[in-house]
């Protein structure tokens, strides 16, 4: 299992509620505070590439896109 696809296991689980609440009490990742499932794109929730500077919190992907809006600009 992945960083990314926990939550795509409770769709699976979504209609029997006594197994989905065990799951979520025992069986959750926990929240981390460190490594690469810390930080999430706030734009398409990817968890590589990973931009934290000026409080951007976007991946590098998301950031190449938006850049210009948010008043980038390219030298060269
Ligand atoms: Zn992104």
């Amino acid at each position: 299992m992945g960083a990314s696809d926990w939550k795509n296991m409770l769709k699976q689980i979504d209609n029997k509620p006594q197994i989905k609440q065990r799951f979520l009490k025992y069986c959750k990742p926990k929240d981390r505070k460190a490594g690469i499932a810390a930080f999430k794109c706030e734009r398409c929730g990817r968890y590589g590439a990973h931009i934290k500077k000026y409080n951007l919190h976007l991946c590098r992907q998301c950031f190449r896109e938006v850049a210009e809006k948010i008043g980038f600009k390219k030298y060269n």
